[in-house]
């Protein structure tokens, strides 16, 4: 006999991990206790030493899926203590890591049997849940989490559920959101004048979707509208939403009718069907949902909530699943305010009466080297920290606009809040200044600084310089391009030097300029300008953004070509000619745009990007690329003679698949050429790439490799956003970086 004390670290408080090591205990012949300590658990066993390491084998193995494990240590004592029995003891201390609060997550396999088992008590029951699955963060009012403080309060448990809850060898034992159909919430059906319909909500709601009929549908964090998953449904939707051309995602049954629609990696079947369940963005088969998306992906996912899974059946194996919200505003959540603003819209409503207190949209993401590689970070993951080396302070970081976000950090882990929005829009910022607020109570910091962006005229910088203000601590502003760079290197615990390889739509410069391709070399602490793109000119502003094919009529010119067949292109050249209203921009995302243009694939886009997306798609497969050329400082990558032959193999009618794979053949060779020259100049083989650019998987898919066979060590995102979410984690750890500096000074 032996005693063991046994350290395990991560997150292992209030996901199941108690009740969990109570059941394996008794497993084996052990005795002993078990505690909460400051930085996870602590367990003292007493049995054989085989045992014993037996034991803390299974315990990663066999732990609740809301654990996450980083540190099991086991050490063993000669002096024995005499247990008898398990005991759970009281936690000594009440360190902020008892407050982690978990993300919402999908039903899990247990509840999912009791779904469908006719002599279950939750038998078809819309809100079954117990503490390895359902709703956290998104009922969550306030700390301490318990019920009394998340949306369930308005809900006492019954005699039944109360004892499955205080029942430690119950999977309901102390799940928070746990309820059955006699007290917990309920679900009804409303038609589109938000009348009652009175029968099997979930039934009516089905017949609905089969009449071809859109419906809204409340989810965990906001309402979705679902329709069928049918071209014409998707037309109408597209029709009543006024959402241009931006793809619908799509909810299926299961991974095999996903199948049907889409190629699926074992990979990407792991993510998709993980407890997480993002909308994971899969390539097309050849088939017919052009009008769900235009590109070669779809955006896919499983039913996470009880709720979904009774939706679909035999007769329904695919949903389209999109945000109900409307312009840029943030996603809906309450009732009421559904049943408003979706008249017109919505032919039903299919409602319940837990409340959401957050809002909190699907997570985005790409499969890339077996990991997420997201577009939005949000529901499923937040507001789980993402631990960062060397973080050390308390910062709130304000992030950029367009896709805001933004993070608070206390010791080594940074919250970074769920998928916010465009700030420009007034609704949306009320949101992200009461998320900031929420997440600081919830976390319980208070920040000694706060970081924004450069940009003059970003919203998140209003506020932060406001913010910083009233609570009188210091403002830092850190360069957009520099905070991507930043945001990769703490995604991957680097602390530099290492190349920053930016692609980027639009960014404000330490020169007032437009920046956005650039090839900075640094750390958290600084940077140099090492490479950028020939600037680029935008004839009329912002404007060029979506009309496309001003930037094409503006690089044609540049290129000495001729611009005819543009809208406009007359007048263009003498804006053009006088620089009236032209700025110019290095943006490698107008690049895109321009590019786009010219092969013709799109002149004017509904939405930021879209000529980019659409390129991609049309490349085929070519090993092709066009002259890689550069001038100056910092390292500008010449693009004149690469259009020049795109323009002129056009014209000689090559095939426009291989003209737009040979564009991104030849930005690949652009990228690493760059990089082979900034590791002569600076002796540097660390490259991190970031940026909106690469959500190109064109890119992704070959870009790292050819670097690392040109010996870099190459580094992606893989837990926060590449585009402009992930820009809040890089500012935070430059602000401490700057922080720091100023405490040694
Ligand atoms: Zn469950
Ligand atoms: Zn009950
Ligand atoms: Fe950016």
């Amino acid at each position: 006999m032996v005693r063991a004390i046994i350290k395990i670290e991560g997150i292992v408080q209030g996901v199941g991990f108690r009740p969990f090591i109570h059941k394996l205990v008794s497993q084996y012949r052990l005795c002993g206790y078990i505690k909460n300590t400051s930085s996870g658990v602590e367990l003292e066993l007493e049995g054989e030493e085989e045992e014993l390491r037996k034991f803390t084998d299974d315990i990663p193995r066999k732990a609740p899926r809301l654990a996450l494990i980083e540190n099991i240590r086991l050490d063993f004592s000669d002096t024995l203590k005499g247990f008898t029995g398990f005991e759970i003891l009281k936690s000594t201390t009440e360190r902020f890591r008892n407050t982690l609060i978990s993300p919402d997550i999908c039903i899990c396999d247990d509840c999912l049997r009791e779904l469908k088992d006719k002599k279950d008590r939750r038998y078809k029951y819309p809100f079954i849940n117990c503490t390895n699955c359902g709703p956290r963060f998104t009922i969550i009012k306030d700390l301490p989490y318990d019920r009394a403080k998340t949306s369930m309060s308005d809900f006492p448990m019954c005699p039944d559920c109360d004892r499955e809850y205080h029942d430690i060898s119950d999977r309901r034992y102390h799940a928070q959101p746990d309820c059955c159909p006699d007290c917990g919430p309920q679900v009804f059906f409303l038609d589109a004048e938000g009348e009652k319909i009175q029968g099997d909500a979930i039934e009516i709601a089905r017949d609905y979707l089969k009449q071809g009929r859109i419906i809204a549908v409340k989810g965990l964090g906001g309402m979705h509208l679902a329709c069928m998953c049918r071209n014409e449904d998707a037309a109408e939707l597209r029709k009543r939403k006024q959402r241009d051309e931006k793809p619908f995602a799509v909810m299926c049954r299961d991974a095999e009718t996903v199948r049907k629609i889409c190629h699926l990696s074992e990979d990407e079947e792991k993510i998709l069907t993980g407890f997480r369940r993002p909308i994971v963005l899969l390539e097309k088969k050849e088939n017919e949902l052009s009008c769900i998306s235009e590109n070669g992906y779809v955006g896919v996912m499983l039913p996470y909530t009880p709720l979904h899974y009774l939706l679909f059946g035999e007769d329904i194996d695919m949903l389209i699943m999109t945000s109900a919200n409307l312009s840029d505003t943030p996603i809906m959540y309450k009732n009421e305010e559904a049943v408003e603003k979706l008249k017109g819209i919505a032919d039903g409503f299919l409602l319940h009466n837990r409340d959401i207190q957050t809002r909190c949209d699907d997570s985005l993401c790409w499969v890339l080297e077996g990991k997420e590689y997201f577009a939005r970070r949000s529901r499923g993951y937040v507001p789980y920290p993402v631990k960062v080396q060397g973080s050390n302070s308390r910062i709130l970081a304000c992030g950029a606009e367009q896709k805001a976000s933004f993070c608070l950090s206390k010791e080594d882990y940074v919250f970074q809040s769920q998928h916010i929005g465009d700030l420009k829009n007034m609704e949306t910022l009320q949101n992200y200044e009461q998320q900031i607020e929420h997440f600081k109570r919830l976390f319980d910091i208070a920040p000694e600084a706060i970081v924004c962006d450069m940009h003059p005229d970003y919203m998140s910088t209003a506020y932060a310089a406001e913010q910083a203000d009233k609570l009188g601590i210091p403002l830092i502003q850190i360069q957009h391009h520099h905070a991507h760079m930043c945001s990769c290197m703490a995604d991957n615990n680097l602390s530099g030097p290492v190349i920053g390889l930016i692609w980027d739509g639009t960014g404000y410069g330490t020169d007032g300029k437009i920046w956005g391709g650039e090839c900075l070399v640094g750390d958290y602490a600084g940077f140099s300008r090492f490479g950028s793109i020939r600037e680029i000119a935008l004839p009329g502003g912002d404007r060029a953004i979506k009309d496309i094919g001003r930037i094409a009529v503006g690089m044609l010119k540049d290129a000495g070509l001729p611009t005819e067949g543009f809208e406009n292109n007359e007048i263009i050249e003498k804006m053009l000619e006088a620089g009236f209203n032209c700025p110019g921009s290095s943006g490698m995302g107008r690049l895109f745009d321009g590019a786009a243009a010219i092969l013709g694939i799109k002149t004017k886009c509904s939405y930021e990007g879209q000529g980019a997306v659409l390129l991609e798609a049309a490349a085929g497969e070519t090993e092709k690329s066009y002259p890689v050329e550069f001038y100056g400082e910092p390292v500008r990558f010449d693009w004149r003679p690469m259009i020049r032959e795109m323009f002129y193999d056009r014209k000689h009618g090559v095939d426009v698949s291989l003209i737009a794979a040979g564009f991104l053949n030849t930005l690949i060779k652009a990228g690493t050429e760059l990089c082979v020259r900034a590791r002569e100049t600076y002796g540097v083989e660390n490259v991190v790439l970031s940026g909106g650019s690469f959500q190109n998987m064109y890119i992704m898919k070959r870009l790292p490799e050819i670097l690392r066979q040109k010996g870099f060590k190459v580094y992606h995102h893989t837990r926060v956003s590449t585009n402009d979410e992930g820009i809040s984690l890089g500012q935070l750890l430059a602000a401490q970086a700057v922080l720091e500096k100023r405490k040694m000074n």
